[in-house]
């Protein structure tokens, strides 16, 4: 078994349910057990910031798929809860984005996976998550919350917890 950090982000519809469906769908269907699950947070938008605030979250799952095959499994997820990539545009809206953040240790770069996700250490919005269940954790050998450190955290707010 492996352990791989997954971030899940969205801002359309009932972000937060769908957070909740979609971490059952991951458990049942990438032969996984859940290992932690962060609180939920909104955060300003990234990239493209003409759109509603995200919702984002991290989880820790332990698997036995391989890295493509777990890519593979969660790009599926996505499309089940409404993602169409030929409809959206870079970094826009979207019902539910999981990235593949961590997988073991191992670093890979193919063209349709890079592994540590290139872009975590300049977003808060993975790195207040991922520090909440793997504080330290190291990735491409730097301990989290060392890296949340260097960054700031403006208008991330963490979401209580739902009935
Ligand atoms: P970003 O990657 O900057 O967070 P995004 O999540 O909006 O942007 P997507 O449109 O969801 O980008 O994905 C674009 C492509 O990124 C996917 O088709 C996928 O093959 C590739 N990809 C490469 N590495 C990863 C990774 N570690 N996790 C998820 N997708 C990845
Ligand atoms: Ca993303
Ligand atoms: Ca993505």
């Amino acid at each position: 078994m492996a352990s791989a950090l997954i971030a899940l982000g969205g801002n359309v519809g009932d972000v937060r349910a769908t957070f909740r469906r979609a971490i059952g769908e991951i458990c049942h269907s990438a032969q996984a057990m859940l290992k932690a699950r962060s609180s939920d947070y909104a955060t300003p938008p990234w990239g493209d910031e003409q759109q509603a605030r995200f919702i984002n979250a991290c989880i820790e799952i332990e698997t036995s798929l391989d890295p493509h095959a777990l890519l593979a499994e969660l790009q599926r997820i996505e499309q089940s809860f409404g993602r169409d990539r030929q409809k959206e545009r870079h970094w826009g809206p979207r019902t539910l984005d999981l990235d593949l953040i961590a997988y073991d240790d191992i670093a890979l770069r193919t063209p349709d996976l890079t592994l540590p996700h290139p872009r975590l250490f300049e977003r808060a919005f993975v790195l207040v998550p991922l520090a909440e269940i793997a504080p330290d954790r190291e990735v491409a050998g730097r301990r989290i919350r060392e890296a949340l450190a260097r960054l700031s955290t403006e208008g991330i707010e963490r979401l209580p917890d739902r009935a």
